[in-house]
């Protein structure tokens, strides 16, 4: 698949560390990670539209998957200085959201349409509107691929990347689906 090829040009060119590409239809989409969103270990649970419950149920979250045929997942990996390293993680995040942008602005001109998942609760608007009005900007946000009800470290399994790289390493995941 030509398009495929260059996309995966692009994805490397915008620094992702590994990446592998599984058809939607193949990937597993389960409840009990909605269950882990609304710990709301990252704060951002019921707070925006790209969240749960904002986002839709699994099922509605599935089949805005499987509207797409293909999907590229990749990942950033990013320097600790030890496993405490909370500061660490906060940059590796920002800079994981920096190369998803990057990438949705390299990508924009040659699909016609396309779902970026990154792993940011989106920062766009000064105030979010969820859950009074709709989203300002629907087309440019990035939901995070867990938000979607999807097992990271199951889906790392299945296209064969590394779902932890290593000791003092934090490893983000993100997909284009297209
Ligand atoms: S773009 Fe604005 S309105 Fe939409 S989810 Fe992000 S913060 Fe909320």
């Amino acid at each position: 698949m030509e398009i495929l090829r260059e996309l995966e040009k692009i994805i490397e060119g915008c620094g992702v560390f590994e990446y592998g590409v599984i058809a939607p239809k193949r990937v597993s989409f389960m409840q009990e990670v909605r269950a882990m969103c609304e710990v709301n270990s990252c704060g951002t649970y019921g707070t925006r539209w790209i969240c749960p419950p904002g986002i839709g149920s699994i099922q509605e979250c599935r089949e805005r998957c499987l509207e797409y045929q293909t999907m590229l997942v990749f990942t950033g990996k990013y320097e600790l200085e030890d496993s405490f390293d909370y500061e660490g993680m906060i940059e590796g995040i920002d800079r994981f959201k920096k190369m998803v942008r990057m990438i949705d602005k390299a990508v924009n001109p040659l699909l016609t349409t396309y779902l970026l998942l990154g792993n940011e609760g989106c920062d766009r608007c000064e105030t979010c509107t969820y859950p009074v009005s709709p989203c300002r900007f629907p087309q440019r946000v990035h939901p995070p691929i867990e938000s979607m009800g999807i097992m990271v470290s199951e889906l790392a399994k299945q296209i064969g990347i590394k779902y932890i790289n290593g000791k003092n390493t934090i490893t983000y995941f993100g997909a284009l689906l297209f």
